[in-house]
């Protein structure tokens, strides 16, 4: 496994987007609305790995009851694995507790799955599949 991305929970993406510009340096922002989380997101890349600010969309969205509960910060941290299905069934068997118990889909081309933070010392654990290009990407 290596880093995909980190998850940042924030309440206006747009002022987000101009702090983290700032603070990283950088300008190139690639924006993404992933419809089943309901949720906006504005990613930087850093090297391999990514920073993904991510606003929700609804009331209901994941993103705005961990606003509610926690405020704003760190949401999640994102492991890219090369097979979702394999990696869920091989940490299931290892006793971790799992909120997605097959690959959905999320960002950037990828498939998802999230483990339970129960199970992994109060971090919210993504993993991350990479998805071959579609035509015209
Ligand atoms: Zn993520």
């Amino acid at each position: 496994m290596k880093i995909s991305h980190f998850g940042i929970a924030v309440r206006d993406l747009k002022s987000a987007e101009q702090l983290f510009a700032k603070l990283l340096g950088v300008s190139d922002t690639h924006h993404e609305e992933v419809a089943d989380q309901k949720v906006r997101i504005a990613s930087f890349e850093l090297g391999d790995a990514r920073v993904e600010l991510t606003e929700p969309t609804s009331g209901d969205s994941p993103i705005s009851k961990f606003l509610d509960k926690r405020g704003e910060g760190i949401h999640h941290v994102a492991f890219e694995v090369e097979d979702v299905a394999k990696e869920l069934a091989r940490l299931k068997a290892q006793g971790f507790q799992l909120i997605d118990e097959t690959p959905r889909s999320g960002s950037h081309n990828t498939l998802i799955a999230f483990l339970h933070p129960r199970s992994t010392n109060g971090v919210l654990v993504e993993l991350c599949q990479n998805l071959p290009k579609k035509e015209g990407q």
